[in-house]
């Protein structure tokens, strides 16, 4: 055992890191949490994770009035600091997971090592992209495509003008709904002919007078040289082409986790790369290591599971370290 090793390092800091925190820091594990830096689009990873690109949270029980996500990470991170929680604004970079359960050793984007008997990961996922060569172009460039309506949607350039959401699930009519008070259009481009989307959320969007679903469609390319003018799409039952005019595109198409530095750790992934757990808990297949959040959730990924899994891995971490006679 080594005497500079911490009892307990989090990566990531939404809620599953920032609940994990809470938690451990009451318990005196005395951890550190790498709330990592941010990142520009098109990968965009805040501080906070995705709540901090939500507007309005309404299913979070205990706030009957609703709460905004940057507000409720807030208020997350000074209740993890009220006990004790240490916070750096750097990212894991790279990690040696010891297999036998020894000190893992872990990198930071500011080329320090940290050591640590037990590492809880909560890093999340991030926005997926369909992959088009002017798709990333013009996201990269402020050209008008972006996968963050709340993030990017107020923008002057998007005022007043046609723009189009690709997707059908929740996270397709939240941005839609919410575009549809800025913009004088709001097209959903959906490659089915029926929406994955809750009934409430495909509601809430289909009563906007400027909402209008375009079923069967996807985009097979994204038009314009310094600035979005257009899409190219093709119907996915017919074939056929057309163009659509719209000056901002928002992907919305679901959602990778961020597990690519932790590839060759020997921890198990599924196949889109969610870390998987051994079954109810948040161990992993490395002793000492834990998983909460949506980083190991493909199915649930809500703040209120992803803040129940953090305080999993707290418990977790805390019953191992014990076990271990590492406390
Ligand atoms: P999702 O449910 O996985 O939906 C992704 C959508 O994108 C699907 O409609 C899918 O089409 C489409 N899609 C995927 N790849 C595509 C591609 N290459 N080209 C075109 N379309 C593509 O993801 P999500 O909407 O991000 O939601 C994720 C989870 O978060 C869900 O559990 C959701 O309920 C939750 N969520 C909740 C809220 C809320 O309650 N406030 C808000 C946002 C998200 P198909 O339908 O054809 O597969």
């Amino acid at each position: 055992m080594s005497d500079t090793a911490r009892k307990l390092v989090i990566i990531g800091s939404g809620p599953a890191g920032w609940t994990a925190a809470i938690y451990a820091a009451r318990a005196q594990l005395d951890p550190i949490v790498y709330v990592g830096v941010p990142k520009q689009n098109p990968s965009i990873v805040l501080p906070g994770g995705q709540l901090m690109l939500t507007t309005e949270v309404e299913n979070y029980p205990g706030f009957p009035e609703g709460i905004t996500g940057p507000d409720m990470m807030q208020a997350f991170q000074k209740q993890a600091e009220r006990f004790g929680t240490k916070v750096i604004g750097e990212d894991i970079t790279e990690v040696d997971f010891d297999k036998d359960g020894g000190v893992h050793t872990l990198k930071t984007s500011a080329g320090k090592t940290v050591k640590a008997h037990a590492v809880v990961i909560a890093t999340g996922a991030t926005a997926n992209w369909l992959g088009l060569e002017n798709e990333m172009r013009l996201a990269m460039s402020g050209g008008g495509v972006s996968a963050c309506a709340v993030c990017d949607g107020a923008l002057p350039m998007f005022r007043d003008q046609p723009l189009a959401v690709i997707g059908g699930g929740d996270s397709a009519m939240e941005e839609a709904t919410y575009l549809t008070k800025f913009a004088s259009k709001v097209y959903v481009i959906h490659r089915r002919d029926e929406l994955r989307a809750s009934k409430i959320m495909q509601e809430r969007y289909m009563k906007q007078p400027n909402a209008e679903v375009l079923w069967n469609k996807q985009v097979v390319d994204v038009l314009g040289d310094e600035k979005i003018t257009g899409v190219e799409l093709e119907d996915t039952v017919t074939g056929e082409k057309s163009t659509l005019d719209v000056k901002g595109l928002f992907v919305a198409i679901g959602h990778t986790p961020a597990t690519e530095f932790l590839r060759e750790t020997g921890l198990e992934f599924d196949d889109k790369g969610y870390i998987v757990l051994k079954s109810r808990s948040s161990a992993t297949e490395i002793p000492g290591v834990f998983a909460a959040g949506d980083v190991a959730d493909a199915r649930y990924r809500q703040a209120v599971t992803a803040a129940g899994m953090g305080c999993q891995a707290a418990l977790d971490a805390e019953h191992w370290l014990g076990e271990q006679g590492r406390i």
